[in-house]
């Protein structure tokens, strides 16, 4: 694991543990494997496979997420997203349907047989979300957001953490660690790209933090090349990349009309998009030793 500095009197202190030792792969050799959603549909992270979660960045309606799920489930993705409650920029933008968006997420999953994951912004609304979602994704907004963390940490559904805009990889840890430590040993982690300098993407996609995790955690990694790149045309080039590096699932947006999309949608593939993606991912995922 990465050395952390710590002040001599603290090194000295006995007893004090590591700052992410649940998640630490060295204290906890062999990897986590996270299953998400029950029976026939259930897909798992962190072991051969790599699946492909796919949706739209919200649900804005019926006739939107049955064409992203049907689409997806044709594609051969193997979870469903799509924000019911979302974390916007700008508090005049969409915010997402709230509890109808879980239902019509719920709709989906009885229709495509697909598990499904959305985003769950606040403590109180923990019990909510995890009546209708297979998994309790934590968005890059609020991976600091300890309440929470401790929140999604008791509950009963596998956890989707994604990395801060200005999270370091040792950040991202010790938030996982949270969830652990609250009695939640299912997290998968997600890289989504992080805030530079550089203007010509909207985020910088980190791949190497995929490698980096690797070295440091048990944990699954999955990596966002939609948030990661914000461009639609770049999304398949960081896809197969990233599935390369190694990670163990991907995170794509997928819109049937992306330039109507009310978030995102610039960085939304469409479904034909998702279908040509598909064999592709694929392909390098056998060649690196791993399958769809
Ligand atoms: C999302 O997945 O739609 C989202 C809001 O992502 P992030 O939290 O990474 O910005
Ligand atoms: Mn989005």
């Amino acid at each position: 694991m990465v050395p952390i500095e710590k002040s001599a009197s603290e090194a000295e202190i006995e007893g004090v543990p590591e700052p992410y030792a649940l998640a630490s792969l060295e204290l906890h050799p062999g990897r986590t494997v996270v299953t998400v959603g029950r029976g026939t549909g259930a897909v798992t992270f962190g072991g051969a496979r790599v699946p492909v979660v796919a949706g739209p960045c919200a649900v804005e309606s019926w006739e939107q997420l049955e064409a992203v799920a049907r689409a997806a489930r044709a594609a051969g993705a193997r979870l469903l997203r799509g924000g019911a409650f979302k974390p916007r920029s700008s508090p005049y933008t969409f915010q997402g349907l709230g509890e109808e968006g879980l239902k019509l997420l719920a709709r989906a999953r009885e229709l495509t047989g697909l598990p499904v994951v959305t985003e769950v912004m606040s403590p109180d609304a923990v019990g909510l979300v995890a009546e209708y979602a297979d998994c309790l994704q934590i968005g890059a907004r609020n991976m600091q957001n300890y309440d929470l963390l401790r929140a999604v940490g008791r509950a009963s559904k596998p956890v989707l953490l994604k990395r801060a805009l200005s999270g370091t990889i040792e950040e991202l840890l010790m938030a996982a660690e949270y969830v652990l430590a609250a009695g939640n040993p299912e997290v998968i982690l997600c890289e989504r790209g992080i805030r530079t300098f550089e203007r010509a993407t909207r985020n910088t996609l980190d791949l190497s933090a995929v490698p980096v995790l690797k070295e440091l955690t048990h944990l699954p990694v999955l990596v966002d090349p939609s948030h990661g790149t914000g461009k639609r045309s770049l999304v398949p080039a960081m896809a197969l990349a990233a599935v390369a590096a190694g990670a163990d699932g991907l995170l794509l947006e997928v819109h049937p009309d992306p330039a109507r999309a009310r978030s995102d949608g610039p960085q939304s593939l469409t479904p034909a998009d998702l279908e040509a993606l598909v064999p592709r991912l694929a392909a390098v995922a056998s060649a690196v030793g791993r399958e769809l």
